[in-house]
């Protein structure tokens, strides 16, 4: 191993340390929220200890925004006296920091996107099939879409892998092992150990009665398929098992004129992990609305100058905001009047004293509803990116953004390579697979920043915040050609698709102007003889 090399992995390997010690003081900090403020006085040397370690290891290996946040905690916590509950004071002081604290955890991830895919997940799927040529086939294309995986040849490996390393999920032959439901037993067994279960997805050749289905998803089988699928397809519910799992927190806006309410709204909102934004004077609501985009919105009924219901009102008359949930929270009682006020524009109506539980169940409820509604409007229904309608306006709104930061922003466009002949030679089917496996090809490698959309039939567009013309070039190119090695399954033979793609960087343009010059540089490479990336010219 070259000098070089052994440096990056020593670098590599005490950074992992650094983040691990960031998790443990995060976790510390979770724990002595769970207790009540008088159990927290046995919780404190541990925190000081996981702080000052923190501190110490990333001031030694350099990593310099982790030490801030070290210290600044270290320093807050001298504050704590020895033998003493939590203070009250140091609860926002410290959620603050440590915010800071997952911030920049959460950045350097974001950063490793643009990496080889291989060293972004780090948790693993396993996959138990019978036949371990389809094993390996299945595992270079899951590659290719960055997961991990490794494949097993009997049970017990696979229960001591699960054992030391747990895995995302897991797919299993029926009848791995050889004898009938085999597989199945092995992953009873495997749950019996697990706490939370592992979620499985389970694939039987030959058999499909209730009997073996009820047993195989009463052991936490979250999909069976029969007959036996093709990889693309077990691809794609793998994706869905792993990344539509982790629910975005809600935004949430809470409009009430009595500071000491709105304050105990926020932390209800913050302790059920929602992001809150909240305003006392009922005149912010615009610049709010405008600069959170609340998914949520909880107003007071009777607050001085006007009524909730009046900006209820306000709010419904702008188009962006027409179908956000709007909860209204009042001391009101008067089931005639609350009737009145959900006919003017509101959702739902708690009364005051609020019960925390009883909200934070109205709002996913909510939430959640809203979210799916949102997602017929703006999203495109064959690949789940954003649509052509959304994108536009998404690109809209950036331009304004990165006008306003003095920030670069660049955009692309992207249109599969003799598209038509695939449909010709495989059937529409597999063009749609091939559309569906770009798109996840491209959420896995973008950061989640960058907004990709579905621009038309097999062109796709993507919008680069914060990113000059070059880098969004060369970030392209690198996906180009990693997709074009993708093997499209079709049957029991395999071909390829390449993608030419033209990215311009903004200039103070509108955004029609931006398209155009992006369109036109999408022409030239596909003159050029497709399969590359060209950028606009000025
Ligand atoms: P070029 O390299 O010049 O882009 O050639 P092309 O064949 O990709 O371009 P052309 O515009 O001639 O054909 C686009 C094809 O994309 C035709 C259409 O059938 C196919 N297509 C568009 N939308 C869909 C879709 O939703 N599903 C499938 N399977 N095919 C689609
Ligand atoms: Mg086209
Ligand atoms: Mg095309």
């Amino acid at each position: 191993m070259s000098d070089e090399n052994q440096k990056e992995k020593l670098r590599q390997h005490f950074a992992r340390r650094v983040t691990t010690q960031a998790r443990v003081v995060l976790d510390t900090w979770q724990k002595i929220h769970e207790h009540d403020r008088e159990e927290t006085a046995s919780f404190r040397s541990e925190f000081v200890a996981a702080a000052d370690k923190l501190m110490r290891y990333a001031q030694r290996f350099e990593m310099e925004a982790h030490a801030k946040a070290g210290e600044a905690l270290t320093n807050l916590l001298k504050n704590w006296p020895q033998g003493d509950p939590l203070p009250e004071f140091l609860d926002e002081k410290i959620s603050g920091t440590l915010e800071l604290l997952a911030g920049c955890t959460q950045r350097r991830t974001d950063l490793e996107q643009h990496e080889p895919p291989q060293q972004f997940r780090r948790t693993p799927v396993y996959i138990a099939l019978s036949d371990s040529t389809n094993a390996e086939r299945l595992i270079r294309q899951l590659e290719f879409f960055g997961f991990r995986a490794s494949a097993f040849n009997d049970a017990d490996e696979l229960l001591s892998a699960c054992a030391l390393h747990k895995p995302e999920t897991i797919l299993m032959d029926v009848g791995f092992g050889g004898g009938n439901n085999s597989g199945i037993a092995a992953v009873e067994r495997l749950q019996e150990r697990h706490d939370t279960p592992i979620p499985v997805i389970f694939r039987s050749e030959g058999d499909g009665t209730i009997e073996t289905r009820l047993r195989a998803s009463r052991c936490g089988g979250e999909e069976f398929f029969y007959p036996a699928v093709d990889p693309g397809q077990l691809i794609e519910k793998i994706e869905s098992y792993t990344h539509g799992n982790t629910i975005e927190p809600y935004k949430v806006l809470v409009l009430d004129d009595s500071r000491a309410q709105a304050k105990f709204m926020e932390t209800v909102l913050k302790k059920a992990g929602m992001i809150a934004h909240i305003i006392t004077d009922p005149m912010q609501i615009i610049n709010a609305l405008d600069e959170f985009s609340p998914e949520i919105i909880i107003l007071d009924m009777y607050m001085p100058g006007c009524t909730g219901m009046e900006i209820a009102r306000v709010i419904r008359q702008q188009d962006r905001f027409h179908s956000v949930p709007i909860i209204y929270l009042s001391g009101e009682e008067d089931v005639n009047k609350q009737l009145h006020a959900m006919s003017l524009g509101g959702d739902d109506f708690l009364t005051k004293p609020i019960e925390p539980k009883h909200l934070i169940a109205t709002l996913h409820n909510r939430g959640r509803r809203a979210r799916s509604m949102l997602a017929l409007m703006i999203r495109d229904s064959l690949t789940g990116l954003f649509n052509h309608t959304h994108t536009l306006h998404l690109l809209d709104q950036e331009i304004s953004r990165a006008g306003q930061k003095a920030q670069p922003l660049s955009f692309a466009m992207i249109d599969l390579d003799n598209f038509k002949k695939v449909n010709d030679t495989y059937g529409h089917p597999i063009g749609d697979r091939v559309l569906r496996s770009l798109a996840m090809f491209l959420k896995q490698r973008l950061r989640k920043t960058d907004h990709i959309g579905r621009y038309g039939g097999e062109e796709f567009a993507i919008i680069f915040p914060d990113t000059s013309v070059e880098d969004a070039r060369n970030v392209l190119n690198e996906i180009r050609g990693r997709f074009a090695e993708l093997q499209q399954p079709a049957g029991d033979r395999d071909f390829n698709v390449t993608f030419s793609a033209g990215v311009a960087g903004w200039q103070g343009e509108s955004s029609q102007n931006l398209c155009e010059r992006a369109d036109r540089a999408l022409y030239r490479a596909k003159d050029e003889g497709r399969n590359c990336v060209e950028a606009a010219e000025n």
